[in-house]
């Protein structure tokens, strides 16, 4: 079992002051694979001074040297991308294939872009209507990253990134159910030589580390991505301060299949409904089908979900993995349920392991039919392979569906008329929307409307985040 106790505060590993030992379960065998410490107050209050010490000094280090930092980074983050994968395949559960490619991938992707925004960007310009006016973007001070299990490395650099190019420093509390893949990230930037203290990493759970960070008066922005729930939590706790806030939330996507999509459409639906065994909060989780392909699209559903392989992590090729954990397995055992008793019609999947899997947090790919959007599946953020089909007609239904919830980070459009394809992105109520499957680019803004979260990660809106506006006359 690895032994990974200790947190990085300082530029160094060391022991934790208040440590709680918790053992990370590897969701595959629900088998314990490594041992970590769940920090105290003392330890969060050792790394934000290390973040407060250092902060000066690397608001003021030339760009150029950020930049130069981050390319170490890169680097260094490409010659661990083995190490990486089997770290968040062993947490997560992602399968190792699926790891390396789209998990660690995903990483690789934004480092490159924030490289690439920040080659371009300027601290410094004349104030648009009074260019006798400087305005200077200033890091924001030392900011607390609070990250999710499902997608780790996305997350991270996410925020870890743009936060070390904007010359702030920081405190990474990494989420406790799978913070393996960021103790390597914290060796990959400890092996780039930051200076101590810009980066620093502790452990711990929401209601310890995550709330102090929230509250603490030293902390002076929160970087944060995971549940409504606990978005909302932090709000409420980070108001105290007046800290800036950043959330990505939960979702809870529409699909609209219009009669004229392609003949693919429905099937890749599913297909990214399932992806990462549906633990994404851009999942496009409810498809909507219109009425005159309806019965084709549930056949179509049905057999795509009873062809999917479920398997453990470790086995290479495609397939599905398990769930998280055994939390986020009953979660989804009582919404299936929910869905059953709520009059839903169950057309693949269901409840309890697929056949052949007795141990391990493996769910059964499941699709329901005829789902109307005040069912408890409509309205809840599942976070496992469980797709909800309804139908509609005309446009304005679909529309109506898909912005009926408290949601708004991605909806999709899959249609071959490109008039309906522009009206229908301008009325729906989300941060993003993709149409016929196509993913949003590189350097892309990143976030929700409504309680999906406040603020963009990613691109020039990322790296912004992370900066305070200051104006000044009379230079
Ligand atoms: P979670 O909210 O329970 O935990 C996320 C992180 O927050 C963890 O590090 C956890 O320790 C910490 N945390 C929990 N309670 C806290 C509190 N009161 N104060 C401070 N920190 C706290 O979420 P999860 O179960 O790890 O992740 C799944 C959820 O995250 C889903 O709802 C999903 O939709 C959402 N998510 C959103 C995005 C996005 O970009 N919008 C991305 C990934 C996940």
């Amino acid at each position: 079992m690895l032994d990974k106790r200790d947190f990085y505060i300082g530029g160094t590993w060391v022991s934790p002051r208040q440590g709680r030992a918790l053992e990370v379960i590897d969701p595959s065998t629900e088998e314990a694979c490594a041992v970590i410490s769940l920090g105290g107050a003392q330890d969060t209050d050792a790394a934000v001074a290390a973040a407060r010490g250092a902060f000066e000094g690397w608001m003021f280090t030339p760009p150029a040297e950020r930049l130069a930092a981050v390319e170490r980074i890169g680097r260094a983050y490409e010659a661990r991308a083995e190490d990486m994968a089997q770290a968040i395949s062993l947490e997560m559960g992602a399968p190792i294939d699926m790891a390396r490619r789209a998990q660690v991938g995903a990483g690789s992707g934004h480092i490159a872009d924030f490289m690439a925004v920040f080659r371009d960007f300027h601290f410094e310009f004349p104030a648009p209507h009074s260019p006798d006016d400087l305005i200077v973007l200033e890091p924001v001070g030392v900011a607390a990253l609070i990250t999710p299990w499902n997608w780790p490395m996305n997350q991270i650099t996410l925020k870890v990134i743009p936060a070390l190019l904007a010359g702030c420093t920081m405190v990474l509390k990494p989420s406790e159910i799978a913070p393996l893949s960021a103790m390597v990230f914290a060796e990959i930037l400890d092996e780039a030589g930051l200076p101590p203290g810009v980066f620093n990493l502790v452990n711990g759970d929401g209601e310890g580390v995550g709330t102090q960070l929230s509250g603490h008066e030293d902390v002076d922005m929160v970087s944060f991505t995971g549940s409504t729930r606990a978005g909302r939590l932090i709000s409420r706790n980070a108001a105290e301060t007046i800290k800036r806030v950043h959330l990505e939330l939960g979702g809870k996507g529409a699909n609209l299949v219009f009669a004229d999509a392609d003949e693919k459409a429905v099937k890749r639906g599913v297909l990214s409904c399932f992806g990462n065994s549906g633990q994404s909060c851009n999942a496009p989780t409810r498809m909507l089908v219109q009425r005159e392909i309806y019965d084709a699209a549930v056949e179509t559903a049905r057999a795509t979900a009873e062809a999917m392989e479920v398997a453990p992590a470790a086995q290479a090729g495609r397939h599905m993995g398990p769930v998280v954990s055994q939390a986020q397995f009953d979660k989804i055992q009582d919404l299936i349920q929910k869905g059953i008793d709520e009059g839903a019609r169950l057309v693949a999947g269901g409840l309890g392991r697929p056949e052949g899997l007795n141990r391990g947090y493996f769910v059964r790919p499941t699709v329901f039919a005829d789902v109307s959007n005040d069912m408890t599946i409509a309205r809840e953020e599942i976070f496992g392979p469980v797709l909800s089909i309804l139908p509609f007609n005309p446009e304005e239904e679909a529309e109506a569906i898909a912005n009926d919830t408290v949601y708004g980070l991605t909806n999709y459009v899959q249609s071959s008329d490109t008039d309906r394809r522009a009206r229908v992105a301008r009325r729906l109520r989300s941060g993003m929307v993709e149409m016929n499957s196509r993913s949003l680019g590189a350097a892309t803004p990143f976030g929700g409307m409504k309680q999906s979260g406040t603020g963009r990660e990613g691109g020039h809106w990322g790296l912004e985040d992370f900066l305070e506006v200051k104006a000044i006359s009379g230079l």
